[in-house]
């Protein structure tokens, strides 16, 4: 009687698979250490109309019509967001003292708290 429940005990453990899931794992993590790293380039892409444009800068918003964070200036005054989220000025427009928002007040260049080490949310930009 018992002899079946055994055979079938021991086929059982034989076919327990090796887990594999360790590997995969180190590998996700590396690749987002690599995209922390690269956050020295100028950014020109505004998030909010999907355009390059000469006047994106990173704004720390509490906005909730947008996730986006590097905003043109048109898109920063019809988004109405204050020239006080801005974090950088960075753009050319800012480099050529040209930036102005028609939205509020612009913040003087001494003013804006200069991040290099800020970097866009991984999520927005991984997967596309
Ligand atoms: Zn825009």
């Amino acid at each position: 009687m018992g002899s079946m429940k055994d055979a079938l005990a021991k086929i059982g453990i034989k076919e327990v698979a090796k887990p594999i899931a360790p590997n995969e794992r180190s590998k996700i993590a590396k690749k987002k250490v690599t995209e922390d790293v690269v956050h020295q380039e100028q950014r020109n892409f505004c998030e909010a109309c999907d355009q390059v444009r000469p006047d994106v800068e990173l704004y720390k918003h509490r906005n909730p019509t947008t996730e986006a964070e590097w905003i043109c200036v048109r898109c920063a005054d019809q988004l109405q967001i204050p020239d006080t989220f801005r974090k950088t000025a960075q753009s050319d427009t800012s480099i050529k003292k040209m930036f102005r928002r028609e939205y509020g007040a612009t913040l003087h260049p001494s003013e804006i708290k200069n991040q290099p080490t800020e970097r866009p949310r991984g999520p927005v930009n991984g997967n596309r």
